[in-house]
């Protein structure tokens, strides 16, 4: 078996790796790997958060674009290394624009419909918490967008997610015990109080 991933190999040799899959997850984008990465709990210790170096790519580019990301947790200092899919090269994203997380139809396959959720909160919390403007309109984008991939987990007559929304017990638990979060109707009625990316643009209003 080749390793795609030589030179991250030879930087973390010294870490101990916690977690190295031979497939990498696949991801719709760049944005979407780094709310990953802050929504996944450490593999080790089980808490976290973990945080993500800088994106690299891997030497083998045969089939799509897959980088690795080193990722280190706050809490037992473990290092993990961590192999995403990308449809294609990150695109450059200015200052003041969140990045594009999924512009597909398709729900995520690496986050479900509970840690879009926590994301989408996390998110609006950091965005009221934030006295810089540009920064604080960039978390609410990022916000919207992380509300966004929620709504993508549900059929259009239902006002509550299908079973394949949860990827995890932890998930699966959350909805048993609080089904009215995962409303629909509720989460249309967030969303329609954030903004839109499109409509921020410099010079778009
Ligand atoms: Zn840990």
């Amino acid at each position: 078996m080749p390793l795609p991933c030589r030179q991250w190999w030879r930087r973390t040799e010294r870490w101990h790796i916690v977690s190295m899959s031979d497939a990498p997850l696949v991801a719709h984008s760049l944005a979407e790997v780094y709310l990953y990465i802050l929504a996944t709990p450490c593999g080790s210790c089980g808490r976290g958060p973990l945080s993500g170096e800088e994106a690299e790519p891997c030497d083998d580019q045969a089939v799509g674009f897959t980088v690795a990301v080193t990722a280190k947790c706050g809490s037992c200092q473990s290092v993990a290394l961590l192999k995403f899919k990308l449809p294609g090269p990150p695109q450059a994203v200015s200052a003041d624009q969140a990045a594009v997380v999924n512009l597909t139809n398709e729900p995520s396959r690496m986050l479900d419909i509970a840690q879009w959720l926590t994301l989408f909160r996390m998110k609006t919390e950091a965005a009221g918490e934030e006295l810089n403007k540009t920064a604080a309109r960039r978390l609410s984008l990022e916000a919207a967008q992380c509300l966004d991939e929620a709504l993508k987990f549900y059929e259009e007559d239902n006002d509550l997610p299908t079973k394949d929304a949860f990827f995890h017990d932890g998930s699966r638990e959350r909805f048993r015990d609080h089904p009215e979060q995962f409303s629909r109707q509720r989460l249309l009625h967030l969303r329609s109080k954030l903004p839109t990316r499109w409509l921020m643009r410099p010079g778009g209003g």
